[in-house]
């Protein structure tokens, strides 16, 4: 029997479960039926016959009763025996259909999760079935589609990491060659080149594991309130001596009663330095770059506008994206590897804030904004 059920699975059990079921109410029907039958009889029969019958009947019409009596309980054995059988037989029908209903959908879900921690991750369940067995074979979809995402970055990110690494590792093998059969002069300006690229890589190096970090959001903050003009006063005087190296003007426009923000100093410097910095970066001498702050509902504002090379639309819903360049081959020239404002943008989720790009624009200048929750006196 166990053999039988356990091979069967689900369909048998709930074929089971359906035939006791069924046989403990015919079986109860039957012997409270029998049990009560007499006595019911014998009463409807005093209410026909009248209360005082037996005294005027004579032996053969009690004997009549009780054979009557006795028939009749026969009678309706039978007949509950029979209906009781049939009853059954409609139930193993229906608990046929039922079953399968029940069964089959969720057969299909379990061959659909084998095969995705198999490593199919494209697998997916057909949405059938009653309503919470579509309802689990959706949500079900939609972990599967997750899974599927997570493993396609994953790849991804293999890939992006391998191709970032060649590069300067290219670059480092072709001087050193160079150098070796006598080709390049291993003077100061080759060491200089070769030390570029080994900071390149070493920055690669520390901006992944800082990503990496973030994301895994094992970056615990220091939550304290924060002035917004003390915060963008701190990142522009940072930036300020490369700004007027550059000879790119940097205007500040942050009212100084603007109400205190909820964020960890040093990540929160880091988010506004990054764009800064970014800004900088992307505008030619002559350009200028604007920090404002305002608040914005229950949060500040920031918001670092520039009069540099701008983006075309079709890049801004990507800029957040790690490894992403407008200009790849003149990105990779400057030292940028396009994590900057993926790390940005996880620094900014982490406070319970939001990240975007705007721009008018290739040559109409770009616009990053960010905001940071406000301070609550019970936080
Ligand atoms: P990177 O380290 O390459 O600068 P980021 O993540 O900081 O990486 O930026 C991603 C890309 O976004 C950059 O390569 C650049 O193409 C674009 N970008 C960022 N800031 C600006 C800006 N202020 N103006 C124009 N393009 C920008």
């Amino acid at each position: 029997m166990k053999g039988w059920l356990a091979r069967g699975g689900l369909r048998r059990r709930l074929l089971l479960a359906h035939l006791l079921t069924i046989a403990a109410g015919a079986i109860t029907l039957l012997g409270v039926a029998l049990l009560l039958a007499p006595g019911l009889h014998d009463r409807l029969m005093i209410a026909w016959l009248g209360p005082h019958w037996a005294a005027t009947a004579d032996d053969s019409m009690i004997e009549m009763e009780r054979a009557t009596n006795a028939i009749f309980t026969v009678a309706m054995a039978q007949a509950l025996a029979i209906s009781s059988g049939a009853a059954i037989l409609v139930a193993v029908v229906v608990s046929l259909a039922a079953s399968r209903r029940i069964a089959q959908p969720l057969e299909r879900l379990l061959i659909a999760a084998q095969r995705i921690a198999a490593g199919h991750y494209r697998e997916r369940a057909p949405v059938q079935g009653d309503y919470e067995l579509a309802r689990l074979a959706a949500q079900f979809n939609t972990m599967a589609a997750a899974l599927e995402d997570a493993e396609q970055r994953r790849v991804a990110l293999i890939g992006d990491v391998a191709h970032e690494l060649r590069t300067p590792l290219a670059t480092i093998a072709g001087y050193v060659e160079g150098m070796l059969d006598g080709v390049v002069e291993p003077d100061d300006g080759t060491w200089a080149l070769v030390l570029d690229e080994v900071n390149r890589l070493r920055r690669l190096a520390g901006d992944l594991q800082e990503l990496s970090r973030v994301e895994a959001g094992q970056v615990a903050l220091r939550l304290t309130a924060i002035a917004p003009a003390a915060l963008s006063a701190a990142a522009v005087a940072r930036l300020a001596p490369q700004f007027a190296e550059k000879g790119v003007a940097l205007h500040i426009q942050v009212p100084a009663d603007l109400p205190l923000v909820n964020a960890d100093l040093d990540r929160a410097l880091q988010v506004l330095i990054n764009l800064l910095g970014n800004a900088l970066h992307y505008t030619p001498a002559g350009g200028d770059v604007t920090v404002q702050a305002m608040q914005a509902d229950d949060a500040v504002q920031w918001v670092v506008r520039d009069t540099g090379i701008g983006i075309a639309a079709e890049h801004l819903p990507h800029l957040f994206e790690r490894f992403y360049r407008v200009d790849k081959a003149r990105a990779r020239a400057t030292g940028g590897a396009g994590i900057g404002l993926t790390i940005c943008k996880a620094l900014v989720e982490l406070h319970g804030g939001r990240i975007w790009a705007t721009s008018a624009g290739p040559g109409q200048g770009a616009t990053f904004a960010f905001t940071l929750p406000l301070f609550h006196r019970h936080e």
